[in-house]
C-alpha cells in the first residue's frame, strides 16, 4: 500500500507539578520550603528520515503522545524533564494544521526537525514562593498542560528517477509503459502524486521505484519559463536522471545535438544535475532510419547508450534492470555517505 496522506492526533506532555515541602533538621523546628519545581513536558518532534519512503505507520497508530514531566520532590529536587516524542517521517512530508489548514512544516533535508507541538512547562514547587513575607509558603503549581493538535501529513512524491527528454522524445509513453498499467484510481489514494510520477513495480523483487516524467526544464527552459523551487528540489532528490533521445529525429532534429542540448540546458539549470548517475535511452528504434542515427550518435558520443522502442517494447525489460541496479547503487553510495558524514561529525565533537 502506498499511504501518501494521513492525519494524526499528538499530545505533548504536561509539565510535572511544583512540589511542597519544607526541610526538617534536628535542631531547627521550622525548616523553610524546599519543594522543587516539576520537569517540563516533552515536545513532539517531527524528524526527517531516509529509512522511510511512506507514511503508513502513522495510518495504523494516528496518536501520538509525549511523556509528561516528572513532579517535583522534597529536598529542592527538580523533576525530570518527560522525552520528547520524535515522530520520523520521510522526506517530502508537509504537515499541516487540521484545525487552521495552514502549513506548518515541510520535512526536506535528513535530520531536520520541527516541534510540532510544545511540553508543558514544569509547576513552581513552595521553595521557589518564598519570600519575605511569607517564609513557609505552602503554595505549589501545577504544571501546565502539554499542547495537544490535529495533524495532516502528506508526503509530495520525490521521485526515485527523473526522466528528462526534448518533447516528443516519448517520455509519456515511456512513463505509461512502465508504470503500473493498473488503472490509476485503484488501490492506492494518489491523490496527491504529481501527475507526471509512476510507479515501476518490481514484483520478483517486492520493491518499486517511482518515475518522474521532468516536462518542466527542458520545454520551459527554451521559453524562458523558470520551475518552482518546489519542483526543483523533487528533480534534485531523483537518484538517477534517465535521458531519452528520439532515434528517429523525425522531427528534422539530430539526435546526437538533442542529447548535448539536453545536458547543456540542464547544467544550465542546476549543475548539481549533471553529477547524478545517467542513463542514455536511444528511443524509436522501431522506425527505419533510428538504427542509422544510432550509429552515427554512437561516433560523436562515447556513451553508455541503450536502444529501445516503446513500440515493439525491444530493450525496455533491459533498461528496467539496468535502472533498479543504478537507483540501488545510488542510495547504497548514499548511505555510505551519511555514515561517514555522521562519523566525521562525532570526531569532531570528540576533539572538543
Ligand atoms: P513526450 O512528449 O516525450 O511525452 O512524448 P510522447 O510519449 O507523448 O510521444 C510522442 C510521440 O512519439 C507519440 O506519438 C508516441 O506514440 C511516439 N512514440 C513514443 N515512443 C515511440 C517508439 O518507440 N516508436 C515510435 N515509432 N513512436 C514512438
Ligand atoms: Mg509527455
Amino acid at each position: 500500500m502506498f499511504v501518501d496522506e494521513v492525519r494524526i492526533i499528538a499530545q505533548a506532555g504536561d509539565g510535572g507539578d511544583g512540589c511542597i515541602s519544607f526541610r526538617r533538621e534536628k535542631y531547627e523546628a521550622f525548616g523553610g520550603p524546599n519543594g522543587g519545581d516539576g520537569g517540563k513536558g516533552g515536545d513532539v518532534i517531527l524528524e526527517g528520515t531516509n529509512n522511510e519512503n511512506h507514511l503508513i505507520k502513522y495510518k495504523y497508530q494516528p496518536q501520538w503522545k509525549a511523556e509528561r514531566g516528572q513532579h517535583g520532590m522534597g529536598s529542592d529536587r527538580i523533576g525530570r524533564s518527560g522525552k520528547d516524542e520524535v515522530l520520523l517521517v520521510p522526506l517530502g512530508t508537509i504537515v499541516s494544521n487540521r484545525e487552521t489548514g495552514q502549513v506548518v512544516a515541510e520535512i526536506l533535508e535528513i535530520g531536520q526537525r520541527v516541534r510540532l507541538l510544545k511540553g508543558g512547562s514544569g509547576g513552581w514547587g513552595n521553595a521557589k514562593f518564598k519570600s519575605s513575607v511569607n517564609r513557609a509558603p505552602r503554595r505549589a503549581n501545577p504544571g501546565e498542560p502539554g499542547e495537544t493538535g490535529e495533524f495532516q501529513l502528506v508526503l509530495k512524491t520525490i521521485a526515485d528517477v527523473g526522466l528528462v527528454g526534448y518533447p516528443n522524445a516519448g517520455k509519456s509513453t515511456l512513463t505509461n509503459m512502465i508504470t503500473n498499467a493498473r488503472p490509476k484510481m485503484a488501490a492506492y489514494p494518489f491523490t496527491t502524486l504529481h501527475p507526471g510520477v509512476g510507479v515501476i513495480e518490481y514484483p520478483d523483487k517486492y520493491q518499486r521505484l517511482l518515475m518522474a516524467d521532468i516536462p518542466g526544464i527542458i520545454e520551459g527552459a527554451s521559453e524562458n519559463r523558470g520551475l518552482g523551487h518546489r519542483f526543483l528540489r523533487h528533480i534534485e532528490r531523483c537518484f538517477v536522471l534517465t535521458f531519452i533521445i528520439d532515434m528517429s529525429g523525425i522531427d528534422g532534429r539530430d539526435p546526437w545535438d538533442d542529447y548535448e542540448q539536453l545536458v547543456a540546458e540542464l547544467g544550465a539549470y542546476d549543475k548539481s544535475l549533471l553529477d547524478k548517475p545517467r542513463i542514455v535511452l536511444a528511443n524509436k528504434m522501431d522506425e527505419e532510419v533510428a538504427a542509422e542515427n544510432l550509429k552515427q550518435f554512437r561516433q560523436r558520443h562515447d556513451i553508455l547508450i541503450q536502444p529501445i522502442s516503446c513500440l515493439s517494447e525491444e530493450g525496455i525489460a533491459e533498461f528496467k534492470e539496468v535502472l533498479w541496479e543504478k537507483v540501488s547503487d545510488a542510495k547504497a553510495r548514499m548511505k555510505e555517505a551519511e555514515i561517514r558524514d555522521s562519523n566525521s561529525a562525532n570526531d569532531d565533537s570528540d576533539s572538543h
